[in-house]
């Protein structure tokens, strides 16, 4: 048996502690470290931390990362006395299942050793403001159970207890942050987005961001049927099935075990899809329910409208952000200048460009300095062509120009300012209102192409294409001449 800690030791185990806690925490590793120091100087086997999550009602682990609270240990014995500890209003502690107050005294110390046996359950609760919100439940040796040992315990247990607690608030605290900037951010889309394949990634990130415990799916219905449009995959077949029961006069659908909950996007009467939180050992939380709502309803708004835009965009020529020529005019001027080309053997050229990084602007910045970074990029080009030269955003941050009359060497020439320009521009992103930002500077690749006679207007803009992916791959801010 080991002899029981001197005074010494007692300050150094307590120096210890406090050390540990005024690390930041993490709960695997924390809990792991406090455990270690348990061991060494008090004998003791195993120490869990649970918490009551006011949430979802449940007691949860939280060196298993909040995971709620189910091993072999009879979650209701655990159950039984919390309640017990919490009527004590945190004053009292268990010792092999009887009640003791934490400020223990000589009779106690004789009912303790009375009870003592080869292996020993003793619970102590985490307290804050005087409420009980977990607690510690340690597994220790056949020990001296000393008045010592229980001090110790008592005071290590009121020091974790300001640790996790500062922790949990601090979580939730960042949750509730990254849920109203969510909200702010797929409202901020809605003013100026409406390509979906653009707008749901940004969805799921978003949602994905401040519910890291479930994986987040967005489906889209159309055909008939439910299409799966972010992430890549989705394989639980019991998603598949809530997908079929679906219906307008639900807010959500919830899997027997909540741990799946179909949200469907609605529209008046309609379904425009559905938003998926999936998780494979994680109950949604009512919390969790009511944010996903808010942010279905708000997705719903946003993919409406896209719907929306894209018919009335079917009748458009100019590209909304940045007033260029849209990919549809674009796919139809070329095929006007190919065959223009072709039929009066004049020269034409073309010049694709991709914005270097362009992601890390969005990532860093936001996406409304990366659209005021696109719209900079389109002026400069408009700036810098002649007038009959056709300028178009081809996609996202991509821009396809086509230079009719125009042979290689000019066309290289125009590459080059273009990309010089693009690169000394000091692009204005004042309007996003980025905290002490206002300019960024960006780089761009570019390919260049000259028609021959033998290209139909989808191989002259591959072979564009060509180009452009080579400057990128040789290290981009380079014109590349196919
Ligand atoms: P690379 O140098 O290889 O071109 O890297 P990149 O980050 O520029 O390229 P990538 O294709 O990975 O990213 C393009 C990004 O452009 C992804 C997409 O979210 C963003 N994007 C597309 N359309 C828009 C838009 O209208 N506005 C904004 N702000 N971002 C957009
Ligand atoms: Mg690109
Ligand atoms: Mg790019």
């Amino acid at each position: 048996m080991k002899p029981m800690i001197n005074k010494e030791e007692n300050i150094e185990f307590l120096n210890n502690l406090a050390n540990i806690l005024t690390k930041k925490i993490s709960p695997i590793s924390t809990a792991s470290e406090i455990n270690k120091l348990f061991k060494n100087y008090l004998n003791i086997e195993k120490a869990e931390f649970i918490i009551w999550d006011n949430n979802s009602m449940l007691l949860k682990d939280f060196a298993q990362d909040w995971r709620i609270f189910d091993n072999g240990n009879s979650p209701q014995e655990i159950n039984y006395i919390f309640n017990n500890l919490s009527m004590s209003d945190g004053k009292k502690f268990y010792f092999n299942d009887e009640e003791f107050d934490c400020d223990i005294d000589e009779e106690t110390q004789y009912r303790i050793l009375e009870l003592k046996s080869d292996i020993n359950n003793i619970v102590f609760p985490l307290v804050s403001n005087g409420d009980v919100f977990g607690l510690i439940n340690i597994t220790s040796e056949k020990i001296a159970f000393t008045k010592d040992f229980f001090t110790l315990l008592n005071i290590s247990s009121r020091i974790i207890s300001g640790a996790i607690n500062n922790y949990i608030l601090n979580e939730q605290m960042e949750i509730s942050l990254n849920f109203y900037k969510a909200m702010k951010d797929i409202a901020k889309i809605i003013e100026s987005q409406y390509e979906l394949s653009y707008i749901i990634p940004l969805i799921g990130e978003m949602i994905d961001r401040f519910m890291s415990s479930h994986l987040i799916y967005i489906f889209i219905y159309k055909d008939n049927k439910y299409q799966l449009v972010w992430p890549g995959a989705c394989k639980d077949e019991h998603v598949y099935k809530i997908l079929e029961n679906l219906d307008t006069q639900k807010d959500v659908i919830l899997s027997f075990n909540q741990q799946i909950g179909v949200f469907p996007i609605i529209n008046e009467e309609n379904i425009l899809g559905a938003i998926v939180a999936y998780s494979n050992y994680e109950k949604l939380l009512q919390k969790d329910i009511d944010y996903l709502l808010q942010l279905t309803r708000q997705s719903g708004l946003t993919i409406h409208r896209a719907n929306v835009y894209a018919e009335v965009l079917k009748y458009a020529t100019l590209d909304a952000l940045t007033g260029l020529n849209n990919r549809r005019q674009f796919e139809l001027r070329l095929k006007q200048e190919v065959s223009n080309s072709k039929r009066n053997e004049v020269p034409l050229c073309s010049i694709m460009i991709d914005v270097d990084y362009f992601k890390k602007v969005n990532d860093t910045y936001g996406h409304a300095a990366g659209d005021c970074v696109l719209k900079d990029v389109a002026e400069v080009i408009k700036k810098e062509l002649r007038e009959y030269d056709i300028a178009c955003r081809y996609g996202g941050e991509e821009f396809f120009i086509i230079l009719p009359q125009t042979k290689l060497p000019e066309a290289t020439s125009v590459a080059q300012r273009l990309r010089k320009v693009i690169e000394e521009t000091r692009m204005d992103i004042r309007e996003a209102g980025v905290d002490g930002v206002t300019y960024l500077k960006i780089t761009a690749s570019l390919g260049v192409c000259e028609y021959n006679n033998s290209m139909t207007a989808d191989t002259f803009a591959q072979a564009v294409d060509k180009a452009l992916y080579e400057a990128k791959t040789t290290g981009r801010n380079r014109v590349i001449v196919s």
